[in-house]
This record gives C-alpha cells, sequence and structure tokens, in this order.
C-alpha cells in the first residue's frame, strides 16, 4: 500500500482529494490541519497553544506538528501504507520527517503537487468559510505557503521525485489524475 505526500497551497482541494485516495487504498489520511482542530476544539494545552497560529494563518511551531505526525505514524493503523495532507509545511518539518521513516523502516513512495493558480485558491476558499478563511488570513496563508512551503517542491523533486496534478479541474479528473500518478 502506498505512503504518499500531497503537497499544495492551501485550498487547492488536499483534503477532500486525500480523504477519497485514502478510501480508495484503505489506508489512514493523516491531516495535521485536522488533529490541529480536534486539539482546538477539545481546548487540549495544545489546541490552546496552536489556535492563535492557525487564526492568523500562520504555521504551528515545527514541534507541535512533528511530535503529532510521530504519534500517526507510530500508530498500526499506520504500519503498511497512509496519505500525508497538510505536512510537511516547511524545510525543517521533511527532514524531521525523513529521520523518523527511517527510525520506522518506512520511505515515502512519492511526493504529489496538487497545483492550483492564486485567484482560484482565494475564491474557494472564501466559499469554504472556515473559521480562518477570512481574505486578510487567506493572504497569509498563500505567503506563508509561497515562503515556507514552495521549497519543498525543489525539495522532494531531488528526493522522492515528485508528480504534479493540475487541481484546477472538475474534482473526478483530479482524483484521476492522482491515482495515476500514485501508481
Ligand atoms: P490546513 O487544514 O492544512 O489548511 O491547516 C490549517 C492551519 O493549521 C494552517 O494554516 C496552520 O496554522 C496549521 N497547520 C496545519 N498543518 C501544519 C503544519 N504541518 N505545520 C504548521 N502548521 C500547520
Amino acid at each position: 500500500m502506498p505512503r504518499i505526500i500531497l503537497l499544495g497551497p492551501p485550498g487547492a482541494g488536499k483534503g477532500t482529494q486525500a480523504a477519497q485516495l485514502a478510501e480508495a487504498y484503505g489506508i489512514p489520511k493523516i491531516s495535521t490541519g485536522d488533529l490541529l482542530r480536534a486539539a482546538v476544539q477539545a481546548q487540549t494545552p495544545l489546541g490552546l497553544e496552536a489556535k492563535s497560529y492557525m487564526d492568523r494563518g500562520d504555521l504551528v511551531p515545527d514541534a507541535v506538528v512533528i511530535g503529532l505526525i510521530e504519534e500517526q505514524l507510530q500508530s498500526n493503523a499506520a504500519s503498511s501504507g497512509w496519505i500525508l495532507d497538510g505536512f510537511p509545511r516547511n524545510v525543517p518539518q521533511a527532514e524531521n520527517l525523513s529521520v523518523l521513516l527511517d527510525k520506522l523502516d518506512q520511505s515515502c513512495d512519492r511526493a504529489i503537487l496538487l497545483d492550483v493558480p492564486d485567484d482560484e485558491i482565494v475564491q474557494r476558499m472564501l466559499l469554504r468559510g472556515r473559521a480562518d478563511d477570512r481574505e486578510d488570513v487567506i493572504r497569509n496563508r498563500l505567503v506563508v505557503y509561497r515562503q515556507q512551503t514552495e521549497p519543498l517542491i525543489a525539495y522532494y523533486s531531488e528526493s522522492t521525485g515528485l508528480k504534479t496534478v493540475n487541481g484546477n479541474q472538475t474534482p473526478d479528473t483530479v482524483f484521476a489524475e492522482l491515482k495515476s500518478a500514485v501508481e
């Protein structure tokens, strides 16, 4: 079963597509955004720490998300495959992931970039209406993406190998192209 990293700007549809891929391959979708939102909801200490960063559209400190990922990857459910959605978000997170996978005697099969133009992203996120989908916060999340996450495109092109799928198509077409990028 595959081990997949799904990269892409906020609002590209990673969450929806990752959920469908997870179902199709019978693997867990591991989303740091979902895990953080659940922690905020439950008002755990971790959630309380993360909330102010999320409200501004900034990245939550690396140690927090790396801890979450470590816990998830060590679980039985993730022993034979997984899809990461929203992690890693910067080069230090990617380097930590690589060390963690070595420790678990695993490796990532494929990194896939789900790409969507900026204008389209803002439109989609405004429609979604999540707490951090206000226009100023969206703009900041895009800046953070360009500055911190985009360098991962080069990072994974040189290591795991990266395939790009155009996310600006119907959801069914995107899903079909993602599946062929996995296989
Ligand atoms: P997402 O659902 O992936 O769009 O994430 C929502 C928010 O959670 C982001 O804007 C960040 O504040 C935080 N977040 C999610 N994943 C990460 C990550 N890997 N590193 C740092 N912050 C993250």
